[in-house]
């Protein structure tokens, strides 16, 4: 997968060298070389294809996590995500969701995990930017499964507001500033009295909203065949073929 892999500690250090002395343009260029996938976007390389247009090519993985393992990337040389323009990871996400659609069609699985590999230490191996399109099946024991992590509540503050603050640069959104303690007394204070009276209203409204659906779903329950009612809300395939 590497094209450097194969050099001596000599070779790559006159490489390195030769990488430092380049303009941007012929970095690009000499990155665009070197990278298998540049190669298999603009044919020069087989595989096995399976979609393609001005902007992306999505092909078969020839070493799949589960068969039918789809990788998707775009035709110009982006090494990560973050380097690649909004409305070209716009359009991407578009093509990933059409993948993944005729892959639940096509092949009868049952899900598909849709996954980036934004840097070496999230498992990036190539260094063309691409997303992975793997099918599921309920039993097929792949290890992608997300673990628990246990973090302390002040933990889970801290983060939450490095995060935010960050998130709200990158659009932004202007910050409230944080208001004083009396200040927040004081609004409490004021803020108690109407709220319970209106959440009053809503829990009554709700209520009622509830009463309607409850009589709607029994009356349309009774309607509907029983092997209706035994489909699995989670199955996908079943969700889609009646689209
Ligand atoms: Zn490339």
């Amino acid at each position: 997968m590497e094209p450097n892999s194969q050099m001596t500690p000599e070779q790559a250090q006159a490489m390195q060298e030769k990488v430092k002395n380049m303009s941007p343009e012929e970095l690009k260029e000499f990155q665009k070389q070197q990278c298998i996938f540049c190669h298999i976007a603009e044919g020069k390389m087989q595989a096995k294809k399976v979609y393609e247009d001005d902007k992306v090519i999505a092909v078969l993985d020839i070493n799949p996590a589960n068969a039918g393992h789809i990788l998707l990337l775009p035709k110009e040389h982006y090494a990560i995500m973050p380097l690649m323009p909004d409305d070209l990871i716009s359009y991407i996400s578009m093509v990933a969701k059409a993948l993944s659609n005729a892959m639940l069609k096509a092949l009868k699985v049952e899900g598909t995990n849709i996954f980036i590999a934004n840097g070496m230490s999230a498992g990036q191996k190539a260094q063309h930017f691409m997303m992975h399109i793997i099918p599921r099946n309920k039993n097929d024991n792949l290890p992608l499964t997300v673990p628990k992590m246990a973090v302390s509540k002040p933990d889970m503050e801290k983060l939450k507001e490095i995060v935010t603050k960050k998130v709200n640069e990158i659009f932004g959104i202007k910050e409230e500033k944080p208001k004083k303690a009396e200040d927040k007394e004081k609004e409490k204070k004021e803020e108690k009295k109407p709220k319970k009276t209106k959440q009053k209203i809503v829990d009554a409204e709700f209520k009622e909203i509830e009463k309607k659906i409850k009589k709607k779903s029994t009356a349309k329950k009774s309607k509907k065949k029983k092997e209706e009612e035994e489909a699995s809300l989670d199955d996908i395939t079943n969700v889609l073929n009646n689209l």
